[in-house]
């Protein structure tokens, strides 16, 4: 049996303003005894932009940026996104405002549902066995400005032709995965946390943060 390290009811701050992920972590997080709260005031600071490249220059610039706003705490900073292999990756880094006519250049997230309807869009007509896809998480955790390490998680799933589920956030509804028969929007915050690429990036921390802890 085991049990958990007493540090391990350390708090973790989230740098988000994202009430899903907030819950995707939060449910990530039950069954190690950690608590996970927002950085205090989020909504005041300055907004990170988020022009990298790739998800961990994106989640590291958050990490540092926002890190520096609470001296000593280690803050998790996610960048994370859906990968469509029919659409050359597509949205990727840009899934937050793939609605917009340039995401690239876009400086507002579009909300999800115009989101969703553009990935319904582009894939009209694409047969079901070619709608791979798959969700990529990177998580960076930050101390007073610096980066201290990086953590990726990934689902591999399917986008379905109509949303299913009323659960979750951004794709959910359309990200079906074949494992368990059911889209990410049918499950709960715990049972996403199973399965879903935040847990698994998630859990990769709490496995370098429990070593670091002892
Ligand atoms: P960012 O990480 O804040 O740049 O946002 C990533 C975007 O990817 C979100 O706004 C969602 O559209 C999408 N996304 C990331 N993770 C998930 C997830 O777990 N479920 C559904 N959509 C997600």
């Amino acid at each position: 049996m085991t049990s958990q390290p007493e540090r391990m009811t350390h708090r973790i701050l989230i740098a988000t303003s994202n009430p899903g992920k907030l819950r995707d972590f939060t449910g990530a997080a039950a069954a190690h005894g950690i608590t996970i709260a927002g950085i205090p005031r989020f909504s005041s600071l300055p907004p990170v932009v988020e022009d990298g490249d790739t998800f961990e220059q994106n989640a590291r610039k958050k990490a540092e940026s926002y890190s520096r706003a609470v001296p000593g705490e280690l803050v998790l900073a996610d960048d994370s996104g859906l990968e469509i292999d029919a659409l050359s990756g597509a949205p990727g880094v840009h899934s937050a405002r793939y609605a917009a006519e340039q995401p690239h250049a876009a400086e507002c997230n579009t909300d999800d549902e115009a989101n969703n309807a553009r990935v319904l869009r582009e894939l009209t007509g694409v047969p079901a066995e070619q709608r791979t896809a798959r969700f990529v998480c990177v998580l960076a955790a930050g101390r007073d400005g610096q980066t201290v390490r990086t953590f990726r998680g990934t689902a591999e799933g399917l986008i379905l032709n109509a949303p299913r589920g009323t659960h979750g956030f951004g794709y959910d509804p359309m990200f079906f995965f074949p494992q368990i028969g059911k889209t990410f929007a049918e499950l709960s915050a715990a049972e996403k946390a199973n399965y879903s690429h935040r847990g698994a990036a998630f859990r990769a921390f709490l496995q370098w943060y429990r070593q670091t802890q002892i």
